[in-house]
């Protein structure tokens, strides 16, 4: 039988998975942790509120000094005037900037995601990453996260942690 390959290196996620431990063992709440509260809740059922995994929609958008209605500011570190629309509140309404096409992208939830990220075990948590992390020149946004394998050993570890807090079990045993 052909040996599965070997996992993929993910080093921050090991990273963020000794970080959750840390945080997670300790005896009470003394550190809010965005990234690891929305992983936790999602796998527990609730519905995602961040940017950063799950799949909820993103309705914000920005209006500059000038007036200019642009996409959320984390876009902009994927190409020059990524976050442009064209559209300022002097001309157009807000209704028009949820229509315009990289805003409306982000409301599809899962069928923006990319046909890796439909099919992947953890996609309902993982969400396809940070939307920006999912940027190519040439492509797009419908790609898997560059932090693909981190997310996914992110993931994995935190719903092996919730796991055998609820059957009353440590991480070694
Ligand atoms: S980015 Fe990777 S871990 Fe996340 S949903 Fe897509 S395939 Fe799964």
């Amino acid at each position: 039988m052909p040996r599965a390959p070997p996992p993929a290196p993910a080093p921050y996620g090991d990273w963020l998975a000794t970080v959750f431990d840390a945080w997670w063992d300790e005896r009470r709440l003394r550190t809010r942790v965005r990234l690891f509260q929305e992983i936790a809740a999602l796998l527990l059922g609730a519905p995602s509120r961040a940017e950063a995994v799950g799949l909820s929609p993103m309705a914000a958008v920005v209006v500059e000094t000038d007036g200019a209605i642009e996409q959320v500011d984390s876009l902009k570190s994927a190409y020059a005037g990524a976050a442009e629309t064209g559209l300022d509140v002097f001309r157009n309404s807000f209704d028009e900037a949820l229509r315009h096409p990289g805003v409306a992208a982000r409301q599809l939830g899962e069928r923006a995601l990319a046909a890796e990220c439909r099919g992947c075990p953890v996609g309902r948590v993982c969400g396809g990453g940070n939307y920006v992390h999912r940027y190519a020149p040439g492509t797009g946004f419908r790609h898997p996260s560059v932090y693909c394998a981190d997310l996914e050993r992110l993931v994995r570890h935190i719903a092996r942690r919730l796991a055998r807090t609820a059957r009353g079990t440590t991480p070694d045993n």
